[in-house]
């Protein structure tokens, strides 16, 4: 059986074909600029040349269909004819309330989808763009199926979802933490119980998402019970250019102040914040390395700031546990930076959690507990599209 998984973006669609016998990828890719001048794919498949297509995309079912030609491309394809796919599978942002799994899409699914777009009005309707071209370019017959970043925390008791605001602001609007990443927190924690050779069930388990974007989860018998992104992604630790929490006072001084729109402050607060903002360096954790060992005081803080509040959610959520039998570390930096792992880790003996130093400097998935620690500690790669591909087959099967 071969899934497509896709990521749309609003302007950029990223891709993968996976064989789920083998549950190895065929071909990935990425098509990017979707609508703007320059459009370009760039189509890798497994053991062959990558494959570089300029060519205007004015719409997502123009970019898509360049990628299906390119699948099928007598040189660089490496399926025969569409008929090989037997379903896809998109990412999709926000859920909702409405969605707590992983759901085959129906004409009602869509409409849904629409409602949730006021959630997450820069993705889900990329995401419903792309669910419609796959149906423009493939016919409607073909199985879609929509997996939900949001989903996995739908597990969450009211009192880790819900904010000290007025009541009515939750029941007229919705407004509630839904937290992000759900695919790789679930993706990541079950292959940690795997690892362990322990049920799911019987293990609490903290998964660290360090990444451009960061999430910290606390999942406890395979369920979320808390995590630290919110309504949006913007919540939580700071990030690559996010805040992350501050004190929401600091949004109308800083508005008034400097007379900002509310499309200005929250740019300021996504794309001018975090890592980047501290450190006026960059969003990037191997240039805030680098600035901080030749001296630069902002990247040192920023780095500080970044594993102090990791930390920070890794004690919080043990404690909500009532103790950690694992803290899984993924994604782009918690899978590549044994510095910002040891600085996460670093002085919680005290609650049984010590990592070996010499592992910490292998990469893979692999596990960096030290002998005397009484909580495990590992590094495991995410994969939120074999996820993805995983929930689409079950739901086609
Ligand atoms: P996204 O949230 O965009 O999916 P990723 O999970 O791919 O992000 O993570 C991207 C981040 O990973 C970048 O900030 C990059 O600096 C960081 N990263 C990648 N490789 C390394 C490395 N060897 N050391 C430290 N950070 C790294």
């Amino acid at each position: 059986m071969k899934i497509f998984v896709i990521n749309a973006g609003s302007s950029s669609l990223k891709y993968q074909l996976i064989d789920m016998n083998t549950e190895k990828v065929m071909a990935k890719g990425l098509c990017e600029r979707i609508g703007i001048e320059g459009s370009k794919l760039t189509h890798k498949p497994a053991g062959k040349d990558e494959y570089v297509v300029e060519s205007p995309m004015p719409t997502h079912t123009a970019g898509i269909k360049l990628v299906l030609d390119a699948l099928c491309d007598e040189k660089h394809g490496v399926i025969s004819s569409l008929s090989d796919i037997t379903a896809v599978g998109h990412r999709v942002v926000h859920g909702g309330e409405m969605f707590s799994k992983s759901t085959l899409i129906t004409e009602e699914v869509k409409k849904a989808l629409e409602v949730c777009s006021e959630f997450a009005p820069l993705h889900n309707p990329a995401n419903l763009i792309g669910i419609n071209a796959i149906e423009e370019a493939m016919g409607k017959d073909i199985p879609q199926v929509g997996v939900f970043d949001t989903a996995f925390h739908q597990t969450m008791p009211a009192k880790a979802f819900m904010y000290g605001i007025p009541y009515k602001y939750y029941e007229n609007d919705k407004i509630r933490r839904y937290g992000f990443h759900g695919t790789s927190h679930r993706f990541v924690s079950a292959e940690a119980a795997k690892l362990l050779g322990k049920p799911i069930e019987e293990l609490n388990i903290i998964t660290v998402h360090l990444g451009n974007g960061s999430s910290v989860a606390a999942v406890k018998g395979g369920k979320c019970i808390d995590t630290s992104m919110g309504f949006t992604p913007l919540a939580g630790m700071l990030m690559g250019t996010r805040c992350g929490c501050v004190d929401p006072a600091i949004i109308p001084i800083l508005m008034d102040k400097y007379n900002l729109s509310t499309k200005e402050i929250n740019n300021i607060m996504n794309k001018e914040s975090g890592v980047y903002g501290i450190s006026g360096v960059s969003s990037d954790f191997r240039d805030l390395a680098t600035a901080a060992d030749e001296g630069n005081a902002r990247a040192q803080l920023a780095l500080d700031m970044f594993m102090y509040q990791t930390k920070s959610y890794i004690a919080s959520y043990a404690a909500a546990m009532g103790g950690v039998d694992a803290i899984v570390f993924t994604a782009g930096v918690g899978e590549n930076s044994p510095d910002v792992r040891e600085g996460a880790i670093e002085g919680m003996e005290f609650m049984g959690i010590k990592m070996d130093k010499e592992k910490n400097k292998v990469r893979g998935t692999v596990d960096i507990t030290a002998p005397e620690s009484k909580t495990k500690v590992l590094v495991i790669p995410t994969n939120e599209e074999l996820m993805i591909a995983k929930d689409t087959k079950d739901l086609v099967k």
